[in-house]
């Protein structure tokens, strides 16, 4: 069973609902928690782990002979993500809009296309009690995440003990929340209770539907008096709203330290029952 933590937009708190819902599950059972935010993976500050394995990640890019290139153009006219440009007969390539299709070498007639691997980054694995935690750091400068996710997700594939996965996504509805979410089981939305956070949650429930996750929302931050901005939408479009997380400044300070809310604060485990609960039964 695989639960993507996601969000419409960076900041809402899906790392500190994924953790703290992986410290919550992982005292009674093995659960696995890939961090899929490569770009800004920050689930290890909190689990202060020591890793056992660290795997490089790499992506083939095309190289071009201009050789054997007889400028066709068959290439260029292929690639779905305008990598590729034909100038005075000779082609230009910008390898940090390539998505590894391998098309551009497949379609060429004269042979004229080789691949060259380049780093993408690393995959991290710990053990943690009885965490599985596996997590991707994207290289600096580094355009393209989608294949760093894939082998993260990979990675975590190999724990057969773990009956659930719980996948904290990057933020937005872009390819590497797709990559993150396509083949999750169910979704978590996590929003804020503000007119930014009910705008970009609608655009990532636009995104699970396309998709066809089942989903529901969570609010963190909630409060009395703003959390009807989220609840009127949730109503209107018959979404569940499976749990409402509190503004708390105490919680603020416990995540500005690195610590776990509901290891520091356990009174705060009420909270996340109600999704604890959803869960177990998923996972039935
Ligand atoms: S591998 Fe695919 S995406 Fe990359 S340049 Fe070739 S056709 Fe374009
Ligand atoms: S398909 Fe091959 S020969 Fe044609 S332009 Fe591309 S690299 Fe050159």
């Amino acid at each position: 069973m695989k639960i993507a933590i996601a969000s419409g937009k960076g900041g809402t708190g899906k790392s500190t609902i994924a953790l703290n819902l992986a410290y919550i599950l992982t005292q009674e059972d093995n659960i696995t928690l890939l961090d899929c935010d490569v770009e800004e993976p920050n689930c290890y500050l909190f689990l202060k782990p020591e890793f056992a394995d660290n795997k490089k990640v790499y992506r083939n890019i095309p190289e071009f002979s201009n050789e054997k290139c007889t400028g066709c153009g068959k290439c260029v006219q292929l690639c779905q993500f305008n990598c590729l440009a034909l100038v005075k007969n000779k082609i230009i390539c910008f390898p940090e809009l390539c998505h590894d299709c391998g098309g551009c070498k497949l379609i060429c007639p004269t042979n004229a296309v080789t691949e060259s691997k380049q780093e993408v980054g690393a995959v991290e694995y710990a053990q943690i009690n009885n965490l599985n935690f596996v997590h991707g750091k994207l290289r600096i400068s580094e355009a393209m995440s989608p294949p760093l996710i894939k082998e993260v997700k990979n990675y975590a594939n190999n724990f057969k003990n773990a009956k659930l996965q719980i996948i904290d996504c990057p933020p937005g509805t872009s390819c590497p929340v797709i990559a993150a979410t396509e083949d999750a089981d169910y979704a978590l939305m996590v929003t804020e209770p503000t007119p930014f956070g009910l705008n970009d949650l609608k655009l990532a429930v636009d995104m699970v539907k396309e998709l066809n996750i089942p989903f529901s929302i969570v609010i963190n931050r909630s409060t009395k008096e703003n959390d009807h901005i989220i609840e009127t939408y949730a109503k209107q479009n018959n979404i569940k709203i499976a749990a409402k997380i509190p503004d708390s400044m105490k919680a603020a300070q416990v995540y500005s330290k690195g610590e776990l809310i509901v290891k520091e604060m356990p009174e705060f485990e009420q909270y996340f029952e109600p999704i604890t609960l959803l869960i177990k039964d998923l996972v039935k």
